[in-house]
């Protein structure tokens, strides 16, 4: 779905990545460190800008994205160290996605569909608890074990260490399907995140309930479980059973 659009990024991610990603860093089937994480997503996000499709940054969707981000993140008690940005990329691919470290990518063909800031914050509170909670770096330290194999062959085939192991890495971070229980986790955790911003939940509903009437391929918002109604449910249950009214939904203006 991304890799289309992304290839020459990725091409030109691979020839650099092995100056950012020492194998100390990076023990096969060791899950990567914040720091590598957020050395990984920061590459790929200014690749990503260099291809020339981001919108600039008074662009009223771009403010719009950056708002709403930032009073989720305004949630956040604890300490953190991830390295948060937002961009907007102007295409008619109905998509999101947040890298590791902290680089979210919003897509004109998702935002030009939403008709509210909740649904806004509803992507963007699942994304960002992708990011918060690791799902990458978890499920990369898993498939690096699964490959480990693979990648011992292309150093025997003359490939250094550490391309070989780049190579893996920032392939994982455009191809990785998240597991059911990381949805679910992006999912309850979202829910919660919007909902201490003063979002209404129901924004995320309808997101999923959008997304799912309209077939074909889908976003990562949806990962490997489209047509997977219970999770409409589970944010319609998980709003009434916190027994609060929550705000009206905020209709987008721009
Ligand atoms: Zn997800």
């Amino acid at each position: 779905m991304r890799r289309a659009f992304l290839l020459p990024a990725l091409v030109a991610m691979v020839l650099t990545v092995p100056a950012i990603a020492p194998a100390q860093l990076f023990g096969i089937g060791k899950k990567p460190s914040a720091q590598s994480q957020i050395k990984l997503g920061r590459q790929a996000a200014q690749d990503l800008r260099k291809q020339g499709h981001v919108l600039p940054d008074n662009d009223p969707r771009v403010r719009t994205l950056r708002r709403v981000a930032q009073r989720l993140l305004s949630t956040i008690e604890a300490d953190e160290p991830w390295e948060y940005s937002f961009d907007m990329i102007d295409s008619k691919e109905v998509n999101a996605f947040a890298l590791p470290g902290g680089a979210v990518f919003f897509y004109t063909g998702l935002y030009d569909r939403l008709k509210t800031e909740d649904e806004l914050a509803g992507v963007l509170a699942h994304e960002l608890t992708h990011v918060r909670r690791e799902h990458w770096a978890r499920r990369s330290a898993e498939q690096q074990k699964r490959n480990g194999l693979l990648m011992i062959g292309m150093i025997a085939l003359g490939a250094n260490n550490n391309v070989a192991q780049g190579v893996g890495l920032v392939n994982s971070m455009y191809t990785m399907q998240f597991s059911r229980g990381d949805e679910n986790d992006a999912d309850v955790r979202g829910f919660d995140m919007m909902t201490k911003a003063g979002y209404n939940p129901e924004g995320m509903a309808d997101v999923f309930r959008m997304l799912g009437s309209l077939g074909g391929k889908q976003p990562e918002f949806l990962s490997d479980h489209p047509s997977d109604k219970n999770r409409v449910n589970r944010i319609e249950d998980l709003a009434k059973k916190s027994g609060k009214s929550y705000p009206p939904l905020t209709p987008i203006r721009n």
